[in-house]
């Protein structure tokens, strides 16, 4: 059993001063500083002035096998990147060995990651997942339009899924992704799903990232057109965004970018009990604009921040991606929108991948923390924490500490 004695304790909806915490593989107790002292004694870690603890953060969206990119892809708009990303997919994913996935959770860990969801397109990742310190929700991810080799490539998708089931670690969940409505046949997306539902595995799949998406599901037009025929020779959408959303009515499912959604949408979003992950950076440097977070709030759908791969980003940093999205969303009061991040990256992201971490309470898993600010305390610190750059001192995954 530790305890540690901070300075405040960042839960984030408050700010808790003078407070401590005590835990084992979970969170056992949060009190006053004072009232464990006297019940603790010398037992009790000082962290003093300055120290904040706060949850490990939860980046629910990654791509490892794509993480040896730096200036190869094109940025700007998403239709020469989508070209850029196939004319060099086999160069990226074979300069990718398990050393460049493994300095990816490493590069997250150092920033405070304690658990990730990694969207896995190919399995190359999954020793590297396997291996990683933190939470893995690891998501098989099927892809597919083509009818004819619709069973070859379920096949396919069945065997990493089946290979990662066999990884026996706690804190390893080998789930499903569904690339997106364009680029899945329905019979392939219905049969994933049967299986999540009847097997409680999670579910994430990407959905209206760009503009072209849009018209190819609404119009069998646009960007999109000349880049199925030519590649797939196709000439129509393999869903359309309403057909699509309607498979997974009954299946809670993470959604990743849905920045040009309509109205029809959201709602089913809403109905559906989704949850859609926000990655601001990855949206900018694709030319997809912003998600509508207000929106969102409105009609109080849950939403999560996240990194994204580093195939359309420069680092897996929430501190950074949750300081972009803080700067793109101008039209929401600083302060609420803050501490709705932060929200976002540990208890909203916990609930939506089903994981007992991230809110800092008896009986949670014990992953926190130990940071330190170099200014005072006050009321606006979910916004300091953001600006400032932040010092790491101590990370505990599972009570265990793993740096510090
Ligand atoms: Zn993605």
């Amino acid at each position: 059993m530790q305890i540690l004695l901070a300075d405040a304790i960042f839960t984030p909806n408050n700010i808790l001063r003078n407070h401590g915490i005590v835990f084992d593989k979970k969170i056992i107790a949060v009190a006053p500083n004072n009232e464990l002292l006297e019940q603790y004694g010398a037992q009790c870690q000082m962290l003093g002035e300055g120290s904040v603890i706060m949850s490990g953060l939860i980046n629910a969206h990654v791509h490892l096998e794509f993480s040896a990119n730096r200036s190869t892809l094109t940025y700007g708009e998403f239709m020469p990147w989508l070209s850029s990303v196939i004319a060099n997919r086999d160069e990226l994913i074979n300069s990718c060995d398990s050393e460049c996935m493994e300095h990816a959770t490493q590069m997250m860990l150092d920033n405070g990651i304690t658990a990730f969801g990694a969207v896995s397109s190919y399995g190359f990742d999954l020793d590297a997942c396997a291996k990683a310190t933190q939470k893995v929700v690891y998501f098989n991810e099927l892809i597919g339009s083509d009818p004819l080799m619709a069973d070859a490539l379920y096949g396919d998708f069945q065997e990493r899924l089946f290979a990662s089931q066999s990884v026996k670690r706690e804190g390893f969940y080998p789930s499903i992704a569904i690339h997106s409505p364009y680029s899945v046949h329905r019979i392939l997306i219905q049969k994933a799903l049967k299986y999540a539902q009847e097997n409680a595995i999670r579910v994430t799949a990407h959905l209206l990232e760009s503009s072209s998406e849009r018209e190819w599901l609404d119009n069998n037009s646009g960007d999109f057109q000349p880049f199925f025929q030519n590649f797939l020779k196709q000439h129509k959408a393999a869903n359309t965004a309403e057909e699509f959303l309607q498979l997974f009515k009954e299946v809670p499912t993470l959604f990743t970018h849905v920045i040009h959604a309509n109205e029809n949408e959201i709602i089913a979003i809403k109905e559906g009990n989704h949850t859609i992950i926000h990655c601001p950076i990855s949206n900018r440097l694709l030319g997809n604009g912003a998600l509508n977070l207000k929106e969102l709030d409105s009609k109080n759908i849950r939403w999560v921040c996240g990194t994204d791969g580093l195939s359309s980003n420069y680092t897996l940093n929430l501190f950074e991606e949750m300081k972009i999205a803080l700067f793109m969303q101008h039209n929401l009061n600083l302060l609420e929108l803050s501490t709705r991040l932060w929200k976002s990256v540990t208890t909203d992201a916990a609930d939506a991948l089903g994981l007992n971490c991230g809110t800092i309470a008896p009986s949670y898993d014990a992953d926190l923390l130990v940071t330190r600010v170099n200014y005072p305390i006050n009321d606006q610190l979910p916004i300091h924490l953001l600006l400032q750059p932040l010092h790491i001192e101590s990370i505990y995954i599972v009570g265990q500490k793993i740096k510090g």
